[in-house]
């Protein structure tokens, strides 16, 4: 499924600390703060050039803690999106937050005013990472607030970073599985950018704290995007969206970042499979799902190319019926 978001960035205004990777300080010097105003602008646009696609859109305030923030300032956001839902123009609202910051009372709230999913970053499942990320929560809180907001009828999002300070592969897997067993309707995974003025630049410049780079990132993302995927869990961002050009440092931001993923998990079950299978090499017929041709071909034809390096001559079809990243050896 599709997510169309109206999305509404409201700056980290509600948060008490400053996670390690967190440029937002930056940020909310530049950006103000929505106001009920802005988000009916935003709103009224999106009818106007969405028409009926709407319906099945959310109004989404991302970017900080959402239930975090001066509770007159969130009700009035709150209010001015739920004029919309109510009527049916849009599909529901959706707010992304901190795990430390919710509570009974605060779900009903966010029910009453019409929130339809909750996002948490729960960026790690390791306390001793968490901690060294300044994140100011435990793995507990994650836990904890997931269940509530599974039981209180809301879609639960979860997101998750890699690369932090202290993490390694095995526990960005460990924290996957940990996420998976919270049974999330959806998944954000961000690999950790380094930028200006962050606790971690501070260790970067230290030599304590290297980032990932952009092929750790991208090979350890695409087996997390498999795992979350073999469990039916959509993985609906993979990288961050944009980044600010002035803040960037270091570390594995491409624009393309989930098809550099997609095209890495094509590459190793092509591989794979003609080995498996013992293929001689020269001209190969393969065939993947319909649409997915070009992950299977890879950014600038760099599996095919590395396919030919190999001595594999390899033309593409696609099937209908073939399942995503599932790979089909032709006569
Ligand atoms: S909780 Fe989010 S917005 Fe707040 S400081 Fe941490 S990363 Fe930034």
């Amino acid at each position: 499924m599709r997510h169309a978001n109206i999305a509404l960035f409201v700056p980290n205004i509600g948060c008490k600390n400053t996670c390690s990777f967190c440029d937002q300080r930056a940020i909310t010097g530049k950006v103000n703060p929505p106001a009920p105003q802005d988000v009916r602008a935003a709103a009224d646009r999106a009818l106007e050039t969405m028409g009926e696609a709407a319906r099945g859109a959310e109004i989404a305030f991302f970017g900080g803690s959402f239930t975090a923030i001066d509770p007159e300032y969130r009700t009035s956001l709150l209010k001015a999106a739920y004029f919309y839902v109510e009527k049916g123009l849009f599909r529901g609202i959706r707010i992304s937050t901190r795990p430390d910051a919710v509570d009974a009372e605060i779900l009903s709230e966010l029910k009453a005013y019409g929130v339809t999913a909750v996002e948490l970053g729960a960026q790690s499942m390791r306390d001793e990472v968490l901690s060294a990320n300044l994140r100011g929560h435990t793995a507990g809180q994650v836990r904890r607030a997931a269940e509530m907001i599974k039981s209180t009828g809301f879609s639960l999002g979860l997101q998750m970073m890699t690369g932090l300070y202290l993490d390694d592969d095995a526990g960005a897997v460990y924290t996957a599985e940990e996420i998976t067993k919270l049974s999330p309707d959806s998944v954000r995974i961000y690999p950790t950018v380094l930028f200006k003025g962050t606790y971690l630049e501070m260790l970067f410049r230290k030599g304590i704290y290297r980032p990932q780079t952009l092929e750790e990132a991208v090979r350890l993302c695409a087996g997390l995007l498999l795992r979350f995927h073999e469990k039916d869990i959509p993985v609906i961002r993979l990288g961050l969206h944009t980044i600010d050009r002035e803040s960037y440092l270091d570390g594995p931001f491409h624009p393309a970042f989930r098809e550099l993923c997609e095209g890495s998990i094509y590459f190793d079950r092509a591989v794979s499979l003609l080995t498996r299978r013992n293929i001689p090499k020269g001209e190969v017929l393969l065939a993947v799902r319909r649409g997915e041709i070009s992950k299977m071909i890879g950014q600038r034809r760099i599996n095919i190319e590395k396919l030919s390096r190999r001595g594999y001559n390899c033309k593409i079809s696609e099937d209908v019926s073939i399942k995503k990243y599932e790979i089909c050896l032709l006569p």
